[in-house]
C-alpha cells in the first residue's frame, strides 16, 4: 500500500472513532470526478472537519486551490496536521471560524457546502456572491441518512425531525429558485449540484 493510502486510511479510521461525519466513499468519488470533469480550480469548502474531503479534492490535480472553513477547534487543529502530512499547506487554506462570520471577496468555481445541515440556506445566501458566473454549488447530505425520505412520525428524535424539515426547506428553496437550477443525486448521503440557469 502506498504511504498516501495508509495516511488516508488513518484519517478515515480517526473519523470513525471520533464520530466525525466525513464524506462517504461514493460521495467523495462523485465529487472528485466532478472536479476533474469540470476542470475546477478554486474551491471554497464550508465544513472542513479534519480535512479529509479537502485533501481528496486537492489530490485531483496539482493546480487546485481550496479555502476551507471549520468552527470546531479540535477538528481544525487535526485538519492542520493532516494537511501537513500531505504537504498541501500551499494549496489548502484553513479558516477557523463560524462560516457565517467569514467575509471573503474571492470568487470560486466550486462552493462545497458540508457543514451544519440545518443552515444550508444561510450558507448558500452568505456565499452566493463568491460564486463564479459559471461556477457550481455542491451540497452534501441531502438525504440525511435516509431520514429525508421517511415519514415524519417514523423519525425517532425531535432533533432529527427539525434538521429534516430544514433540509426539505433547502430542497424547496433550490427547486423553486429563479436564478439557479439544481439536480439532486442519490449518491452517498445525497448530493445536490447547483448552477446558474
Ligand atoms: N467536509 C468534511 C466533513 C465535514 S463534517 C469531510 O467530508 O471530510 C461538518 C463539519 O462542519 C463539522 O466539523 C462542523 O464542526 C462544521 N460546521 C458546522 N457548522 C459550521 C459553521 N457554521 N461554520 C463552520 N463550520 C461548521
Ligand atoms: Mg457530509
Amino acid at each position: 500500500m502506498s504511504s498516501e493510502l495508509i495516511e488516508i486510511n488513518k484519517i478515515k479510521e480517526y473519523a470513525k472513532e471520533e464520530n466525525i461525519p466525513i464524506m462517504q466513499e461514493e460521495g467523495i468519488e462523485f465529487l472528485t470526478s466532478f472536479i476533474e470533469k469540470k476542470q475546477i480550480k478554486n474551491i471554497l469548502e464550508i465544513g472542513t472537519a479534519i480535512g479529509y474531503s479537502a485533501i481528496m479534492m486537492a489530490k485531483v490535480n496539482s493546480d487546485i486551490h481550496i479555502t476551507t472553513i471549520e468552527r470546531d477547534e479540535t477538528r481544525y487543529l487535526e485538519a492542520i496536521k493532516n494537511i501537513k502530512k500531505f504537504n498541501l499547506e500551499n494549496r489548502i487554506t484553513l479558516i477557523f471560524n463560524d462560516a457565517l462570520n467569514v467575509e471573503i471577496s474571492d470568487k470560486y468555481d466550486l462552493i462545497f457546502i458540508d457543514a451544519a445541515k440545518g443552515k444550508n440556506i444561510e450558507f448558500f445566501n452568505h456565499f452566493e456572491n463568491n460564486l463564479d458566473m459559471d461556477g457550481y454549488i455542491i451540497t452534501d447530505n441531502m438525504g440525511f441518512h435516509g431520514y429525508v425520505e421517511m415519514n415524519e412520525d417514523e423519525i425517532p428524535s425531535k432533533n432529527i425531525r427539525g434538521i429534516v424539515r430544514k433540509i426539505k426547506d433547502y430542497i424547496y428553496f433550490l427547486e423553486n429558485n429563479m436564478v439557479y437550477k439544481t439536480t439532486i443525486y442519490k449518491i452517498g448521503d445525497g448530493i445536490a449540484v447547483t448552477e446558474r440557469r
